[in-house]
């Protein structure tokens, strides 16, 4: 046996990463998945998105999860609570 065997790499595997799970990640855009900035006090996240223009609008109401936590652009509404898109 001359060359041994090309070690036996499996495929790569596609997970699927959870759409969702990226989505609700803390510190991310739900609807660009870009990052967000921190308040001047280095707190908690914006609720506004510098990439997108997107803002978390409490006004409005998701209907999968029923919580407040929908973000709203020009790429749409989705909901960080549950990462779905929400049809307004
Ligand atoms: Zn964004
Ligand atoms: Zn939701």
């Amino acid at each position: 046996m001359p060359y041994p065997d090309p070690p036996d790499i499996p495929p790569p595997h596609h997970h699927h990463p959870d759409r969702y799970a990226q989505v609700k990640q803390s510190g991310v855009c739900p609807l660009c998945l870009s990052k967000l900035e921190k308040t001047r006090k280095g707190g908690r996240y914006q609720w506004r998105c510098s990439a997108c223009s997107a803002t978390r609008r409490r006004d409005l109401l998701c209907g999968s999860c029923g919580t407040h936590r929908v973000w709203y652009g020009k790429l749409g509404a989705v909901c960080k609570g549950c990462g779905k898109a929400v049809t307004l």
